[in-house]
């Protein structure tokens, strides 16, 4: 049968299990250990709490168990990431204290935004998973300001999202407000 190029699936499709370790890129790591060792390596977010010198950073704060930095790519002026400093992937595998520290920190971070930034309005998530956007696997949650006007148009219009702070501005802006709701 020939292949239909319109087909989803391929009608000549072939078995090649020995591949496996291939695509789980397994066989380049002498051992299961040491395969999550090089990949946590690769973790962004784990770069950032190690401060690679590689990977941009804009931290705002950290704790013994969390960090709290700037989104690089934000949605708006102000976007902020909050992870536990331990490498998890998803929510329900987090310890019961972390999960229960995480929402004290989203607390005292939805405080600085909103002060900060002098807004009413916040999102809060996270995206888990590859098919709901979830595209660093270290557990991160957002916390967006909102703003009564954002200009997205010109997303829409351009490909470009106008930002109303350099990221280095925001850092520096987060850290003064901090340093004054901690007195
Ligand atoms: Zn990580």
């Amino acid at each position: 049968m020939k292949n239909d190029p319109d087909s989803p699936v391929f009608s000549d499709a072939f078995l090649i299990e020995h591949k496996m370790n291939y695509i789980k890129k397994e066989g380049e790591y002498k051992s299961r250990a040491q395969y999550e060792d090089q990949t946590r390596e690769l973790c962004t977010i784990c770069s950032i709490i190690m401060k690679d010198p590689n990977v941009p950073s804009y931290e705002v704060y950290r704790t013994d168990t969390f960090i709290a930095f700037l989104n690089l790519f934000p949605y708006t002026s102000g976007h902020l990431l909050i992870s536990p400093i331990e490498h998890y992937e998803e929510y329900e595998e987090m310890p019961d204290t972390i999960i229960e520290g995480l929402s004290l920190e989203i607390k005292k971070a939805i405080k600085l935004v909103k002060t900060a930034t002098k807004t009413t309005s916040v999102n809060i998530g996270w995206n888990q998973g590859p098919h709901a956007g979830g595209s660093i696997k270290h557990f991160h949650v957002h916390i967006v300001p909102r703003f009564p006007r954002e200009l997205n148009f010109i997303e829409i219009i351009a490909h470009s999202r106008p930002m109303i702070m350099s990221l280095e501005k925001v850092q520096q802006l987060y850290q003064n407000v901090l340093a004054a709701l901690d007195k």
